[in-house]
């Protein structure tokens, strides 16, 4: 028996890790063997299980390839026309960075990966913090939503939600966190997130981490008790739970532990009185080591915000998984956001890697033909390369592509450890143009880096391709703090035309050419209201993401969405030159 909780799980990351090239051999003869008689393997493989004919043989594919025989399983025909294993039921991706919400099978072996992973995932941060789960809880914001039925009868749900349902999850619930499971089924996460920060405040002494799966919860957390603190201090004091919670579980929840606090009140009220919340986290949870949330990929816009908030503090991005496949670890939770590299997994799924092509300036070129491009096995992979991944499961996905790009950073032992780059296709583009998430990203940072000096921060910005005139033209939404108490409408219009000018010249060439040739007219920045952000993550969890999967889209195409936006527009403004 193992002298400490994670050590047993730290030894097996070293088996797994060095045995990599022999473990996705495993991987991938188990899920052929076993899977080779389906009706859509057999298409391509006629029974076969040679690992060379499926590399042959077996197309890459994208989630409308296999969506038919999904939905054919979702309305009630055997699960074995796409896997031998039976389908429990299916994850439900959060479909906000690429549009409708997408069913990936379920089954046994699925919850337990699952069930593995999570044990996986917290050890390096107990080895750096010692076992933070017998020093107290957890204070994270989680967000269960309604499970949908299909017409066969089985259930899907997002990965979040399956967690929050498992009994051993549940069990240990109330040890391990301080958010009752009241409050993460809450229908309405408005109340449930009120009742979760009454719930960790309470407990404030006891709480060792402050998270949520993705950053942009955790902020919203912060920004909604910044709206709501005078409320739960009143609370406290009184130990009655506010009128407006109408939700009986919680109340029943609050009920069981709520008595009048006075002093406590008294002490959360000082805190958070102050003109500023720089570091309000380890304020307000003096024993908390560490926040935990994912804070790369589109979480990374985040971070300067959460640092600001939780001062001094390290903000550990543990995993990377998605609804798809669960992929990799961070090895060393104390890195920078900017520097995390997820070491892959190879018991989890078998990876392959399409490669794609690094400009050198950051901006990253997919390659336009697949069936060219050999696909490159987990270990085989390049430190320094960019990849898109491509994942066969357990589950019935077989060289399915996830839509992410990698690059790889280093091995650990023989595993590959890749940071995340961007989302593949969720991006503007007017006439063909490639702009990825990451040139956005980059035309961003060195835009807004013209409001820091004046004391204004960029606090959340999506994209948008307008084409109701023509040329089409790149519109950016930004929505613009003032630090201090500084509010926005004192910014100079002249600085905002000149955050526009300096998004265009921090585009890529084509764009700046396509520019010049009036392919594509003047970009754009329309300032939105405070909370206009808030108000797009809840129209999304209002059509069923669940908020603690939600990611905002790094470019608007729904018309909803738009039109929300745009009824917060405050002011517009153009380049007023083309960048070349
Ligand atoms: P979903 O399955 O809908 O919850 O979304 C999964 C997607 O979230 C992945 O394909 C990634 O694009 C993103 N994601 C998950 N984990 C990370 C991470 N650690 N860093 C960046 N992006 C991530």
């Amino acid at each position: 028996m193992a002298a400490n909780g994670y050590e047993g799980e730290l030894k097996m990351i070293e088996e797994l890790t060095t045995n990599a090239e022999q473990i996705q051999e495993e991987v991938l003869g188990e899920i052929l063997s076993r899977n080779a008689g389906t009706e859509y393997l057999r298409g391509f493989l006629h029974g076969q299980t040679e690992k060379q004919l499926f590399k042959k043989n077996v197309p890459i594919v994208t989630y409308e390839d296999l969506k038919p025989y999904i939905d054919r399983i979702a309305n009630g025909e055997t699960s074995d026309i796409l896997l031998a294993e039976p389908i429990t039921g299916f994850f439900l991706s959060s479909g906000t960075s690429g549009g409708q919400p997408k069913l990936m099978p379920v089954t046994a072996q699925v919850v337990n990966k699952w069930e593995l992973f999570r044990g996986l995932y917290e050890s390096p941060a107990m080895k750096h913090f010692g076992d933070i789960n017998q020093a107290g809880k957890g204070l994270e914001l989680m967000f269960a939503r309604p499970e949908i039925e299909t017409p066969s009868g089985l259930k899907a749900a997002s990965v979040s939600t399956s967690i929050y349902n498992e009994c051993n999850f549940r069990a240990n619930l109330p040890k391990l966190y301080t958010s009752p499971v009241e409050t993460i089924f809450c229908p309405d996460p408005n109340q449930g997130l009120y009742c979760q920060l009454l719930f960790g405040l309470i407990q404030r002494d006891e709480v060792v981490k402050v998270g949520s799966v993705f950053a942009s919860t955790v902020l919203r957390g912060i920004k909604f008790l910044e709206n709501h603190w005078q409320e739960l201090c009143y609370d406290i004091k009184t130990g009655r739970l506010s009128d407006w919670i109408t939700d009986s579980g919680c109340r029943n929840a609050a009920s069981l532990v709520m008595k009048p606090n006075p002093e406590q009140a008294d002490l959360i009220e000082t805190i958070c009185n102050c003109k500023s919340w720089e570091g309000i986290i380890r304020k307000l949870w003096p024993k908390a080591r560490y926040i935990w949330c994912i804070c790369t990929g589109i979480m990374r816009q985040y971070t300067t915000e959460l640092e600001f908030y939780c001062r001094g503090l390290p903000l550990v991005s543990a995993l990377y998984a998605c609804s798809e496949a669960i992929c990799g670890i961070n090895l060393e939770p104390l890195r920078k956001p900017c520097d995390v590299s997820y070491t892959f997994l190879p018991n989890m799924a078998y990876f392959e890697f399409l490669p794609v092509k690094n400009e050198g300036d950051g901006s990253i070129e997919m390659k336009s033909n697949n069936e060219d491009t050999e696909l490159v096995d987990l270990v085989n992979v390049k430190a320094g390369q960019c990849y898109e991944l491509v994942v066969t499961t357990c589950a019935g996905l077989y060289r399915y592509k996830v839509g992410d790009v990698l690059m790889v950073s280093g091995f650990y032992n023989n595993a590959p450890q890749f940071q995340f780059l961007e989302r593949k296709n969720v991006i503007p583009s007017v006439d063909h143009e490639k702009t990825s998430e990451t040139d956005l990203f980059k035309a961003v940072t060195e835009a807004k880096a013209l409001l820091d000096p004046l004391g204004f921060i960029l606090a959340e910005y999506t994209s948008y391709v307008d084409t109701s005139s023509a040329p089409g033209h790149y519109v950016l939404f930004w929505e613009i703090k003032g630090k201090e108490g500084k509010h926005c409408k004192e910014l100079d219009p002249k600085i905002m035309v000149e955050c526009c000018s300096r998004m265009e010249e921090s585009l890529h060439y084509t764009y700046k050419i396509y520019r010049k040739r009036s392919i594509i007219a003047a970009l754009e920045i329309r300032v939105v209201k405070q909370g206009s952000f808030e108000a797009l993550m809840d129209y999304f969890v209002s059509k069923g993401t669940s908020l603690s999967q939600y990611k905002k889209p790094n470019c608007i195409k729904s018309e909803e969405a738009l039109k929300l936006l745009d009824s917060r527009v405050m002011g517009k403004y153009f380049s007023p030159k083309s960048p070349l």
